[in-house]
């Protein structure tokens, strides 16, 4: 695994990633995703979209709005609770979250358990890994919403940037049930941007103040909900799998029924081994009927499901899994950007899988002078629902398959004299380097043959 200052260097250099409003001096911790991060970004929300939803029996769709009434995260308990510990070193002005900062120098496990009047007496103790200095805030509450304000007649009112995308979900459950008629067990999934004011983002893209989320909602009854969590891990590291992720850099941490969140009985973490260490990349948990019981105790709208077959009405159980783009992202950077040897040098090579691929062909003629004819080979091809597909001109033919080996491009199509006489072209697989000559029209079927 590369290091975190290559893994960025070589995503900015590329145009996956680029820093945030650079051109006016940028904004710390926040991230554009350019082309090809942002084709990369896609694929991977589509995978996800056909594996938890459209593969599977009884999942449905949803795209709920960003700002909700407000109520809606008075009932799921985020105002006044969504908060981190933060402390600030008095001489250096640092920000830090006072259970990491414990856990991290104290070896104290779970120390987000504890009151903020002893996490207080315990960051007394440490030095400033900032400064040095041992001169502390008290630790206090950082509301973790992002607020903003809409005007109304009579004033205005307080809204929040919803911090995760799930009380869309909860809140819509009625209409889905109402409107499509539909029977327990069911799942609505959703694809969509959070936003919290994280106490300390950082490590690149792993923790931003806005970022996207893909989460399942599916309800069942009681006395089913743990089957459904477990056939949710195995779904879990199947989809990990499908994206080419290694199993052997996940370890699912188990959270101590002491730390688990307000509304859930049982989470599983999946953790990956980021190169700057573990960090969580989905949850797994058991929200129990937390969420639609404080939605009917508010609303006055009850979120019992009338069950016919089995003559009863009760409030669904939920299994969630939730889990961000980004940081998925991230993983995958970090396991398939690779520097290998081969037969003729050093390269640098994206080893995305097929489908995460943001370009799965590069069409290149070999010299300039075919530039004519490789452009209608490109033309044909980019219609031909291969994916999307470039043309790379200029530059030796050798630094042009090295650049798209740098971006993950699956196959290089090289148009040369033969292929105006034969018909023919050479096409040069990434991973392997081999090369064949193939029959133009044969092009898609050869790719779909040969792409993993
Ligand atoms: P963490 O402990 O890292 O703050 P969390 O437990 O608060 O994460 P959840 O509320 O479970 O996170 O959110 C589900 C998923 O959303 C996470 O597993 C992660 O992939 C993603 N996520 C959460 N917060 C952020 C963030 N600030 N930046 C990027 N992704 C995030």
């Amino acid at each position: 695994m590369k290091e975190m200052k290559e893994i960025i260097a070589h995503l900015k250099e590329k145009g996956f990633v680029y820093s945030g409003s650079s051109i006016y001096g940028g904004l710390a911790n926040s991230w554009d995703f350019g082309p090809l991060g942002t084709m990369l970004k896609n694929n991977i929300k589509d995978l996800w979209k056909k594996f938890f939803i459209d593969e599977e029996e009884n999942i449905y769709h949803l795209d709920s709005s960003i700002i909700l009434n407000s109520k809606v995260w008075e009932s799921s308990g985020h105002v006044g609770k969504f908060n981190d510990p933060m402390v600030d070193c008095k001489k250096c002005k640092e920000r830090f979250r006072a259970d990491h900062l414990i856990e991290s120098i104290k070896k104290i496990k779970n120390a987000n358990n504890l009151s903020f009047e002893e996490q207080t007496k315990f960051v007394k103790d440490i030095v400033c890994p900032s400064c040095g200095k041992q001169d502390w805030t008290d630790v206090r509450a950082f509301e973790l919403m992002f607020k903003t304000s809409s005007s109304k007649t009579g004033g205005e009112e307080t809204l929040y940037l919803r911090p995760e995308t799930a009380q869309g979900v909860f809140i819509n459950f009625k209409n889905v049930v109402d409107t499509l008629n539909v029977k327990i067990p069911f799942g609505i999934g959703q694809v969509g941007k959070a936003f919290r004011n994280e106490v300390t983002p950082g490590n690149f893209i792993f923790r931003t103040k806005e970022f996207e989320q893909l989460e399942l909602e599916f309800f069942t009854r009681e006395k089913e909900s743990t089957i459904w969590f477990d056939y949710y891990i195995k779904k879990i590291n199947d989809f990990l799998l499908s994206l080419g992720l290694t199993l052997d850099n996940f370890r699912k941490y188990e959270v101590p029924n002491d730390s688990l969140a307000h509304y859930s009985s049982r989470t599983i973490d999946f953790e990956y081994k980021f190169p700057f260490g573990w960090g969580e990349i989905l949850g797994l948990a058991n929200r129990g009927n937390f969420d639609l019981t404080n939605h009917t105790n508010s609303s006055n709208d009850s979120m019992e499901y009338n069950d016919q077959s089995a003559k009863e009405k009760y409030m669904p159980h939920v299994i969630e899994t939730s889990m961000g783009v980004e940081r998925l992202l991230f993983a995958i950077s970090s396991e398939m950007l690779i520097t290998e040897t081969i037969n003729d040098g050093e390269r640098e090579v994206f080893k995305l899988p097929f489908n995460l691929s943001p370009y799965k062909v590069s069409v290149m003629p070999l010299t300039n002078k075919l530039e004519k004819e490789a452009n209608s080979l490109y033309k044909e091809l980019l219609k031909k629902d291969i994916g999307p597909i470039n043309l790379s001109i200029g530059g030796s033919i050798g630094k042009r398959y090295r650049k798209q080996d740098s971006v993950g491009t699956m196959f290089s199509i090289t148009f040369d004299f033969d292929s105006i006489k034969d018909n023919m072209v050479t096409i040069r697989n990434r991973d392997t380097t081999k090369q064949e000559r193939v029959f133009i029209p044969d092009i898609k079927k050869y790719i779909l043959k040969n792409a993993r």
